[in-house]
């Protein structure tokens, strides 16, 4: 499975997708630091760990599911990639 590395602690309020009106949350990742949605009213992680960089308090990295990525699974997809060049 590919996952997604995201700072848990950076979980929004579930909110729904403007183009196709499905439940997601929005959460930054941790390699590009860009808001990403997720499908879902909750993250679900598949595993956690601690960030290995010495900041306090130690933040929690989650790995959710690539495939629940909602930029790929939008009906509206092409327009997403389409608003970021
Ligand atoms: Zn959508």
């Amino acid at each position: 499975m590919k996952t997604i590395a995201v700072w848990a602690d950076t979980e929004g309020a579930p909110t729904t997708c403007r183009k196709c009106d499905a439940p997601i949350v929005f959460v930054r990742r941790t390699d590009s630091d860009k808001w990403t949605p997720f499908d879902g009213t909750r993250l679900v992680f598949v595993r956690t760990e601690l960030d290995q960089v010495d900041t306090k308090p130690t933040r929690t990295i989650g790995y959710v599911d690539g495939a629940s990525n909602h930029f790929a699974t939008c009906p509206f997809a092409k327009e997403f990639r389409k608003r970021d060049k």
